[in-house]
C-alpha cells in the first residue's frame, strides 16, 4: 500500500441495510468515495433475498423505540423509493387476526402501539369484516392496516446498489469479495479481502449474519451473539391461492421477536405461507438439516444460548415439531384459514435471520447500532429493517456524519 487511500468509507455488506447506508451516505456528501463489499457473487444474498417481502406498518414496535421510528419514516421512504424507481410495490394491507380469547389483550396492546406512533389507516374489526376482507379467513376480531404492502427487496437492493456503484466519483460496489481482516493505522484502516487489500478512512459493518464476527475482526467486543433462527415457507397451491387476497397474520406473542406464520401474497402474485422460527446449526444454512461445525460451536459455547433454550423450551420444541411436520404446519396455518388442506400447499423458500442474543439469554428486541473511533457497526437489524432500510440508512449517515466529519 502506497499511502494512497481507495476510499473514504468501505461499508461491509451488499444486503438491503448496508446499500441503503452507503446510498443515504452518497446523497449527503456526494464528493467521497465509497466502496462496498459483498462477499458472496450477488447483492442481496442472504436475508434481504430470503425474506417475507413485506412493507410493515410499524404498530409491532415500542412506540418511541429505534425499530417503530426507522419502521414508519423507512416505510413512507421506501415506497416513494419503490415509485421513483419504478419498482413494483402495492400498499394492499393486512389484517391481524386474533382467533383465542387469550389473544384480545395483545391485540389491544398493538393497537395501541399504532395509536401512539401514529400510524395511518389502523382500525378495529370485528368477525364479519374479517369475512368481507379475507372471505376464508375467520377470527374473533381483528385490525385492518391499510398502511402495509408488498415489495421485492432483492430489486430494491439491486437498485441501490446501482444506484451507488454507478456515481462515477470512484465508489465502487464489489460482490465475492469478503472481508477478512482489518489492519489498523493512524488514518485509515487497511481493509483485506479474499481478493487484496483496500484502504479506507472508516467502516461501515452491515454484515447481518456475521456483523458479530467482523465488529471481532475490529477488535470490537460486543455484548452480543448472533444466532441464526431458519424460518420455512410453504406456498399455496394455484387453485388454493384464492384463499387469500393480501396479508393475513396472527396476533404475535410480545414475548417474541418473531411475528408467526402468516399468509403473504407476493408481488408477483403467490402466496406464501410461513415462516416459523427454528434454531440454525448454520448461519446461512437454508436446508432443514443443515450443519456447520463452528457455527454450531460458536453458538452452544454462548452461554446465552443456553439461557434462552431454558427460557423458551416450550415454544422452541412446538417450532421443531413443525418445521419437521407438515401435518402441525398445517394446523397453524388452519388457525387463520380453516378450510387450507394438506394438497393446497406445496414447500417452497427459507430464510435465515440473524436475531442478536445477550449473555443473560434475552434477544435483543431493537435495532442496535455501535460506534468505536473510525468505524460503525450495525449489531442487530432484525425484521423490519428491510422496511425501514433507508431510515437505517439515514441514522447510520448521521452518526458517520458527525463522528467521522465527513465532508470536512
Ligand atoms: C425469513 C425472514 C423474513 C423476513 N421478513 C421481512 C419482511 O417481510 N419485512 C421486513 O421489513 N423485514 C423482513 N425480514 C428482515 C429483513 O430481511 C432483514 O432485517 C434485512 O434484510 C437485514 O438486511 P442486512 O443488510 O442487515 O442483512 P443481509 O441481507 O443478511 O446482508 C448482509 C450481507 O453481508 C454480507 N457479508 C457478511 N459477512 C461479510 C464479510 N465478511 N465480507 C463481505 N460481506 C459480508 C452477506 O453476504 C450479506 O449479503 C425478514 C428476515 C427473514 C430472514
Amino acid at each position: 500500500m502506497d499511502g494512497r487511500i481507495d476510499f473514504d468509507v468501505v461499508v461491509v455488506g451488499g444486503g438491503i441495510v448496508g446499500l441503503a447506508s452507503a446510498y443515504k451516505i452518497m446523497l449527503s456528501h456526494p464528493d467521497i468515495r465509497i466502496g462496498v463489499l459483498e462477499k458472496e457473487g450477488k447483492l442481496a444474498a442472504h436475508q434481504t433475498g430470503h425474506n417475507s417481502g413485506v412493507i410493515h406498518s410499524g404498530l409491532y414496535y415500542a412506540p418511541g423505540s429505534t425499530k417503530a421510528q426507522t419502521c414508519i419514516q423507512g416505510r413512507r421512504e421506501l415506497v416513494a423509493f419503490a415509485k421513483k424507481h419504478r419498482i413494483p410495490c402495492e400498499i394492499c394491507g393486512k389484517i391481524i387476526v386474533a382467533t383465542r380469547q387469550n389473544e384480545l389483550a395483545n391485540l389491544e396492546r398493538i393497537h395501541q402501539n399504532a395509536v401512539e406512533s401514529n400510524i395511518e389507516g389502523v382500525e378495529e374489526i370485528g368477525p364479519d369484516e374479517i369475512k368481507e376482507i379475507e372471505p376464508f379467513c375467520q377470527g374473533i376480531a381483528g385490525l385492518r392496516v391499510s398502511c402495509a404492502g408488498i415489495i421485492d427487496f432483492t430489486k430494491v437492493a439491486e437498485k441501490l446498489g446501482d444506484l451507488v456503484g454507478k456515481k462515477g466519483n470512484g465508489n465502487q460496489v464489489l460482490t465475492s469479495h469478503q472481508v477478512i481482516g482489518f489492519d489498523k493505522h493512524d488514518f485509515y484502516t487497511r481493509v483485506v479481502t479474499n481478493q487484496g487489500a483496500f484502504a479506507a478512512k472508516y467502516i461501515i459493518n452491515c454484515a447481518g449474519l456475521q456483523c458479530d464476527r467482523v465488529a471481532r475482526l475490529d477488535s470490537v467486543a460486543p455484548k452480543m451473539k448472533i444466532v441464526p433462527f431458519r424460518g420455512d415457507y410453504y406456498e399455496l397451491t394455484e387453485k388454493a391461492k384464492e384463499k387469500v387476497k393480501a396479508l393475513i397474520y396472527p396476533v404475535p406473542d410480545p414475548a417474541l421477536p418473531f411475528l408467526g406464520i402468516h399468509f403473504t401474497r407476493t408481488i408477483d402474485g403467490r402466496v406464501e405461507c410461513g415462516p416459523n422460527a427454528v434454531f440454525s446449526f448454520k448461519r446461512e444454512g437454508y436446508g432443514k438439516t443443515d450443519f456447520n461445525w463452528a457455527d454450531t460451536w460458536d453458538a452452544l459455547s454462548y452461554p446465552g444460548l443456553w439461557r434462552m433454550f431454558f427460557k423458551y423450551w416450550r415454544y422452541g420444541l412446538g417450532e421443531y415439531a413443525r418445521a419437521f411436520s407438515r401435518k402441525l404446519f398445517l394446523r397453524q396455518l388452519q388457525r387463520l384459514v380453516p378450510s387450507l388442506q394438506d394438497d393446497d400447499i406445496k414447500p417452497c423458500k427459507t430464510g435465515v435471520r440473524a436475531q442478536a442474543l445477550e449473555a443473560s439469554g434475552r434477544l435483543i428486541d431493537d435495532f442496535r447500532i455501535e460506534r468505536q473511533r473510525n468505524s460503525i457497526h450495525v449489531l442487530n437489524a432484525p425484521s423490519p429493517a428491510a422496511t425501514a432500510s433507508l431510515a437505517i440508512g439515514d441514522r447510520i449517515k448521521q452518526i458517520a456524519t458527525e463522528y467521522f466529519k465527513l465532508g470536512e
